[in-house]
């Protein structure tokens, strides 16, 4: 498969793509990215979800870091689009990324040329068809989610993933799927790269915008949640409320939205995809599909 990159405002075929090894953003993980999907619509156009909320997101992340970002908002919203288009794909998956150039390393940024692309490929689900379905198991990670006042919590920065990753591989190794974070006062703040729901008496509740990202899709689910008169409570929570929950789902673009049946082995509930989650997952995986009329602003047409 031929995959069309944009690449500081040139469309590029992905074979012809180099980079310098001194890409000052390789070596310490300064940049930032989005993560953002389009989906192909039962009437047979590709939509991209939310591309509006993600390309906010991308300028407010590069401005928390402090890299400017030398292109305007409509470039990046229609390259987005023109990358899905000339690259021929349906269900796919859209990264835009600021990064910084090769003119010199050290930590040291003054002068350094600021850089954008945005990338794509088909991917279809996270963890796999099935765990749509049957959910799937995670362990509550050793690791502690970043302190806000070190690398702050509202921006998608490279080098930040560094310990999701870490979570995320240790779960696997341990024979879970994913992992959930703590943050430094021990409350849960999210999964390695997606927000985290309970549902307890019909009740949504999700972390406050503490030590989590401000996902897009938790925003999405607590607004579908609301029109389908179900509550919700954005507050602090412990480990064992995680245990105690009648359900608990992740969120996020990459994952969407996959149930939770067990966490460090304890059974979540009946162990099976909830009534709540269910109706919030259906629905979710409708809009994306364009197939809610209600929710037909949050897609933009490629
Ligand atoms: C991207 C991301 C999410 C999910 O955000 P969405 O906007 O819903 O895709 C959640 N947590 C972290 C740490 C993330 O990087």
């Amino acid at each position: 498969m031929s995959y069309t990159y944009w690449i500081d405002g040139k469309f590029q075929e992905k074979e012809n793509v180099s980079l310098s090894p001194l890409t000052h953003t390789f070596h310490y993980g300064l940049g930032v990215f989005e993560g953002v999907r389009s989906y192909k619509s039962v009437s047979g156009n590709v939509n991209i979800f939310r591309l509006k909320e993600h390309t906010d997101r991308l300028f407010e992340s590069a401005k928390i870091v402090g890299i400017d970002i030398d292109y305007s908002y409509e470039e990046l919203f229609e390259a987005q689009k023109e990358v899905i288009k000339r690259s021929n794909l349906g269900d796919a998956y859209i990264r835009p990324l600021i990064y910084i150039g090769s003119e010199r390393l050290g930590l040291d940024i003054e002068g350094i040329d600021r850089h954008a692309m945005v990338t794509c490929w088909e991917w279809p689900s996270y963890f796999g068809a099935e765990a749509l379905e049957a959910g799937i198991d995670v362990m509550v990670s050793s690791f502690t989610r970043q302190f806000p006042n070190s690398l702050m919590t509202k921006s998608k920065i490279c080098g930040g993933y560094v310990n999701g990753i870490m979570a995320h591989d240790h779960a696997k190794k341990n024979g879970f799927q994913e992992a959930i974070l703590l943050d430094t006062n021990g409350f849960v703040a999210e999964g390695s790269g997606q927000n985290i729901f309970i549902v307890k008496d019909k009740k949504l509740m999700t972390p406050e915008l503490t030590c989590c990202l401000n996902g897009i899709t938790r925003r999405t689910v607590i607004e579908i949640a609301k029109d389908n008169g179900i509550e919700v409570l954005e507050r602090s929570f412990t480990r064992d409320e995680l245990y105690t929950a009648d359900e608990l789902f992740f969120c996020g673009t990459a994952v969407e939205i996959t149930p939770i049946r067990s966490v460090d082995r304890i059974n979540i509930g009946s162990g099976k995809r909830g009534e709540v989650t269910n109706l919030i997952q259906s629905t979710y995986l409708k809009t994306v599909r364009g197939e809610e009329s209600k929710y037909q602003d949050w897609l933009a047409e490629v």
